[in-house]
């Protein structure tokens, strides 16, 4: 126990500390990549270290099946999310397998009584608790989600607000009773959005989350397109996180989902989960944007906070370490900003349009933003 508090201990240090920073836990096992929106995202089952130290967990007949690539996914989210905005939400992730410990439920059932799982179930848990209070202390509103994968057959997005599939199939107007609100992980938003939007109209209508995403591409349940799972359909209505970490438990103020993720298009390959953490930050932008009047394009200075439509293009877009990346349609200096993958910043420097690419960097896919006086300009580009 004195180890766990010591832990805390200096986890709150660093968190009132940092800023656009990644803090780990001992061992790695969970990491915090510190954000300055009040967008709150953890990845709870997308681990997959396999310590020796921990048994693998088999007290209460426990799932260990891993939502396989939700880790890789929520980074993505984080860089892109970044990209588009120059903002940071922050995220949570758990890099041990759910072999050894699940952070989607109890400490009971999570850790099965192993110390150093229940060190990593706590800091787990206890930063999101912190995302939320920095949230809360500089943002009217926040928004969590808890990212997972799911293997049921439709291939489709299912959005968890705590309300099971026979809950969904009820009607507008029983969705909108107090008793069926009150079940709901937004039930704050119903009773605070800036359009008066029902219940029914936020879990689906033409602006409610599952909506947007289906509009992106992203077939969702429930929302406009598809209103509830069918009777034979499985269906995750929401788990431990969500429950403790929205307005589902007393005392929470923050609204949020869980979204469990299908494979194909969203998870499957790199391409296609960078595509999904594009569209997903756009649809939650314009999300928070409608219903709670949040711009959340203002980490940039002041004179460069829109964000350009016409994307920069990068010639080559395919190319080798040290060579040079010309910029095709720039004319203006700026500085420029190149993010690999996790987000972290690589290289940066001033340009017009011409950069030499340092000669250390691993073959993968980078992020470039071109912060120019007026406007942020970014392109998407791959070293092999
Ligand atoms: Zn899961």
């Amino acid at each position: 126990m004195k180890k766990l508090i010591a832990l805390l201990g200096s986890v709150i240090l660093f968190v009132s500390i940092a800023h656009a920073q990644t803090i780990y836990s001992p061992n790695n096992y969970i990491e915090y990549h510190v954000g300055n929106v009040p967008i709150v995202l953890s990845a709870p089952h997308g681990g997959g270290l396999e310590p020796t130290s921990i048994p693998d967990r088999t007290c209460n007949n426990p799932t260990t099946v891993r939502d396989s690539r939700t880790r890789e996914l929520a980074l993505a989210i984080d860089s892109m999310f970044h990209l588009r905005t120059g903002c940071r939400i922050h995220l949570i992730v758990c890099n041990l397998r759910r072999t050894k410990l699940d952070c989607n439920r109890d400490i009971v059932d999570g850790a099965c009584g192993n110390p150093d799982a229940e060190i990593a179930w706590t800091a787990f848990q206890h930063w999101i608790d912190s995302a939320r209070l920095i949230s809360e202390s500089n943002f009217a509103e926040n928004f969590y989600i808890d990212l997972h994968g799911h293997g049921h057959t439709k291939q489709r997005l299912e959005l968890g607000y705590l309300l099971w599939g026979s809950r969904l199939r009820n009607s507008d107007s029983t969705l909108n009773t107090p008793t069926f609100v009150g079940y709901s992980s937004i039930k704050n938003m119903v009773a605070n959005n800036v359009n008066n939007y029902t219940h029914a109209e936020l879990l689906r209508g033409p602006q409610a989350l599952g909506t947007l995403l289906a509009n992106a591409g992203y077939p969702s349940v429930p929302s406009m397109q598809d209103i509830h799972p069918d009777t034979a359909d499985a269906f995750f209505s929401g788990g431990h996180n969500t429950r403790v970490h929205t307005c589902g438990t007393p005392n929470v103020s923050a609204n949020g989902v869980q979204i469990e993720c299908n494979w194909t298009d969203v998870r499957n390959t790199e391409a296609n989960r960078i595509k999904f953490a594009d569209s997903l930050s756009s649809v939650l932008i314009n999300y928070l944007n409608h219903h709670f009047n949040m711009n959340l394009g203002f980490c940039a200075p002041a004179a460069a906070s829109s964000i350009s439509k016409n994307p920069l293009i990068v010639f080559p877009s395919i190319l080798s370490a040290g060579e040079d990346i010309h910029l095709q349609n720039n004319q203006e200096e700026g500085d420029y900003f190149i993010y690999n993958l996790t987000g972290q910043l690589v290289q940066k420097g001033k340009t017009q349009n011409l950069i030499e690419l340092k000669s250390n960097l691993a073959p993968s896919i980078y992020y470039l933003r071109l912060q120019l006086k007026n406007e942020i300009r970014s392109a998407k580009f791959t070293v092999h």
